[in-house]
């Protein structure tokens, strides 16, 4: 059939998207059952040690199982970027309540930081889109604000209301991302800090779902402010039509 070169490169350019979403999303669910078997396995030997395990072993299975429970939420969440498409958007969400119930699930990590949580009052907002997601973005979020802060420093969560959109502001005091970094950070498996991310267990995909979940939903993302006092990450959302 008729054909023009471009929509023929954006058919086939669309086509191989999905089969490699198709194809991620695959991979990801084989590899759920063994590494699930491994972990049960593990755990089950931990319940009933060997009374006469020596240092060393103890020592690999410890690190067996830290590595493994590593590798099982990095499948998990690349299973749900496959997924993500496909999840409905039809819910209205309050914002502030959103953001108080974000704040209350991260508190125990909050407060072992000794970092505080502050949300600044706004007035009643309504999102359109899938509450799960968007929970998962606030979330990410200020979760990261949180892991990459100082101890005893502070995470300020704030909305305020344009025309159509709202600007949600998620504000830390950690120690900022170097400017080169600001676009590369949002990329798959990027760390700033490989090391320092890998001990609290990132595997870099945080910020890619919190960017997905942003385009989903009609909105957009960006480092707003970020230096050694701190970084503020901006999200402008679309509001839910009255
Ligand atoms: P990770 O699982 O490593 O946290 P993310 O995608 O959430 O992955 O973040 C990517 C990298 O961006 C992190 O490893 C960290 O180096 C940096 N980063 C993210 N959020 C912040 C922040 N609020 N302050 C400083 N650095 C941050």
């Amino acid at each position: 059939g008729e054909c023009p070169a471009f929509s023929c490169m954006v058919r086939r350019l669309s086509d191989a998207f999905s089969s490699l979403q198709e194809f991620n999303g695959n991979a990801a669910h084989e590899f759920r059952t063994p590494l699930a078997m491994m972990q049960a396995q593990l755990e089950l030997y931990e319940e009933m040690p060997h009374p006469d395990m020596d240092a060393e072993t103890a020592e690999l299975l410890a690190m067996l199982k830290e590595q493994t429970e590593r590798l099982s939420k990095l499948v998990k969440t690349l299973l749900e970027m496959s997924e993500m498409n496909t999840i409905e958007r039809a819910d209205a969400v309050e914002l502030t309540a959103l953001i108080e119930e974000v704040l209350a699930d991260l508190s125990p990590m909050a407060e072992k930081r000794q970092i505080s949580l502050l949300q600044e009052a706004t007035g009643e907002v309504l999102l359109q889109g899938s509450d799960i997601l968007l929970y998962r973005l606030l979330f990410n979020l200020v979760e990261n604000a949180i892991r990459y802060n100082k101890e005893g420093g502070a995470v300020r969560v704030s909305a305020e209301e344009r025309a159509d959109t709202v600007e949600i502001l998620v504000q830390d005091t950690g120690s900022g991302i170097p400017e080169a970094d600001r676009e590369t950070v949002f990329q798959p498996f990027f760390r700033v800090d490989k090391s320092r991310s890998r001990a609290y267990g990132g595997v870099g995909l945080g910020l890619t779902l919190v960017r997905k979940i942003v385009e989903l939903h009609g909105g957009t993302i960006r480092i707003a402010k970020s230096d050694a006092q701190g970084t503020t990450f901006a999200v402008t959302l679309p509001v839910h039509a009255a």
